[in-house]
């Protein structure tokens, strides 16, 4: 007790000298930035180029939904960026390296993936291997952001005519890369809008550095989607600093704190090599292809399998829509909104004047339940397995408000979104009938490519639609030496169900007879 008394006095006392101190000029946005600046050599720099290596996090892909996000090997990285031409130019190669094989996005990766991602003020574009460059129109917003979330890019938008910062003052505990210190220290945050849209706030520290950076991107399952990136290990180069390591989250690093609906935060870890102050890198002509390109519109076509049965594709990722006697069941949200509500346009021209009672999710990659609230919008009950339960009712059926892209749900949230029940969820096998039709929806055990994944097999019709694990490769193309782990799990769960299947509707390439998956898994006649 007599410490605490003694402590207690102590800060009286240092309250005391406080007051009798001339007043000093209390720090400003302005001022605050000032001097991070003149700490870091801001003002001196017009272009960085930076080299290093480290890993790369696949958002939204991991095995299970409590994992981080998987990750592949960044094995060689560099970047230019130009601040005054807000440009930015990205050269890595990715590599599967000694991380899990299991997980989506590709992974296991074959080989060196070589990427070139350029961005140009609004107009965004990758070099492909034929050194031919393809637009990315979606991608160039993010892109342009991206070179305001480091921190001399922070510092430069931040003090930009009209970006208006506040500075917020505040005591944290707890620091960077965990709770490993509680000491109290206060920290200044510098807050605005970049681009007129996303809020950026970037905490500096006792020596004038922008140690992290934190804003929101919009993610059609996730909403507003934290992304943040922490800054350490300072280096001075020509009176210029900058951090020799990356660390970014992208969604919440809030795995220790039970519940933990999904596992996923740690995007990137990147150690730098090479720092060069003012060199701009190569120049990056703007391609008149680029210039021009537009989001292209969503594309639905519908071929008819069988009486009530139709196959939806036309863009990357595909749905199966079927028909019951008062109801449809969609089986596939994939994406986004656009692209599940012009899947769900067509099934209401298709299919006249019939809800769509459910919609069956293959699995929880972000990429194939990006459409997920929007067909719940619809008035869909979902369908998915039901370790994915939590992970749906809390975070991607969430009440959150959306303010970057808000959706339907978002927007004009139903009264049955917190009344109704919103999931069916399947252990082995569920089964959705109507006496004149069946849809079995069967549980695919021990898939590599994700925890909780589903397949949706039509008995009578003996169709089988999945996604992921068995993408047929083009008509002639050549099929693997070995089966992929996925398609033969797949295999093995075909059998051991006993299904009788005849075809497979696949949510990537295209719909093939059973055969042909036969072959591609190893398991083929010779015919
Ligand atoms: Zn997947
Ligand atoms: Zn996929």
């Amino acid at each position: 007790m007599d410490r605490y008394i003694t402590a207690f006095a102590g800060a009286v006392l240092l309250v005391t000298a406080m007051v009798a101190r001339p007043a000093a000029q209390a720090p400003t946005a302005q001022s605050v930035l000032q001097a991070a600046a003149q700490a870091m050599g801001t003002n001196n720099l017009k272009c960085i180029t930076y080299t290093g290596s480290g890993y790369v996090g696949f958002v939204g892909q991991t095995r299970d939904i409590r994992d981080d996000w998987p990750r592949v090997e960044l094995a060689e990285y560099t970047r230019s960026i130009n601040f005054d031409e807000r440009s930015s130019r990205v050269e890595q190669v990715l590599r599967q390296g000694t991380y899990s094989t299991q997980g989506g996005g590709g992974i296991p990766l074959t080989g060196d993936q070589r990427q070139t991602q350029i961005v140009v003020d609004k107009v965004a574009w990758n070099v492909g291997a034929n050194g031919m460059p393809a637009p990315q129109p979606a991608a160039a917003e993010v892109r342009q952001l991206d070179i305001w979330l480091n921190p001399h890019g922070f510092i430069k938008a931040a003090m930009a005519p009209g970006a208006n910062p506040v500075l917020i003052t505040r005591y944290e505990s707890g620091a960077l890369g965990g709770l490993t210190s509680i000491a109290m220290r206060k920290v200044n945050i510098i807050s605005f809008m970049a681009l007129g849209k996303y809020r950026v706030n970037g905490t500096i520290n006792d020596q004038n550095l922008v140690e992290r950076v934190q804003t929101f991107v919009p993610n059609p399952v996730r909403g507003d989607l934290n992304q943040e990136g922490e800054y350490t290990q300072w280096r001075d180069v020509n009176g210029v600093k900058w951090p020799g390591n990356f660390h970014h989250h992208t969604d919440w690093d809030d795995e220790t704190q039970a519940p933990n609906y999904n596992g996923g935060h740690n995007s990137l870890t990147f150690t730098v090599k090479d720092i060069q102050v003012n060199n701009c890198g190569a120049p990056n002509p703007v391609p008149d292809a680029a210039r021009t390109a537009t989001v292209p519109p969503v594309n639905v076509q519908v071929t008819k399998m069988s009486e009530g049965v139709y196959y939806l594709t036309g863009g990357s990722h595909h749905s199966m829509a079927v028909e019951f006697r008062d109801f449809t069941v969609l089986v596939e949200a994939p994406q986004n909104q656009a692209r599940t509500q012009a899947v769900i346009d067509t099934i209401y021209k298709t299919i006249p004047n019939k809800p769509i009672r459910y919609v069956v999710n293959s699995h929880h990659h972000f990429d194939h339940l990006g459409g997920l609230r929007t067909a719940f919008h619809a008035g869909a009950t979902v369908v998915t397995h039901s370790s994915n339960r939590d992970f749906y009712k809390q975070e991607v059926l969430s009440y959150g408000r959306w303010t970057l892209e808000p959706d339907l749900l978002s927007l004009y949230p139903p009264t049955e979104f917190a009344e109704g029940y919103q999931l069916e969820t399947i252990d082995m096998k569920g089964t959705i009938s109507d006496g004149t039709r069946t849809l079995d929806v069967y549980y695919v055990q021990g898939n590599p490519h994700s925890e909780g994944m589903l397949m949706a097999y039509l008995p009578r019709e003996r169709i089988l639609f999945e996604s992921d694990m068995y993408t047929p490769p083009a008509e002639g193309a050549a099929i693997p030496a070995t089966a992929p782990p996925a398609a033969l799990n797949m295999f093995q769960n075909i059998q051991a169900y006993k299904l009788d299947v005849a075809t497979i509707a696949a949510g990537h390439g295209r719909a093939v007879p059973f055969a042909e998956f036969l072959r591609f898994v190893g398991k083929g006649g010779t015919n």
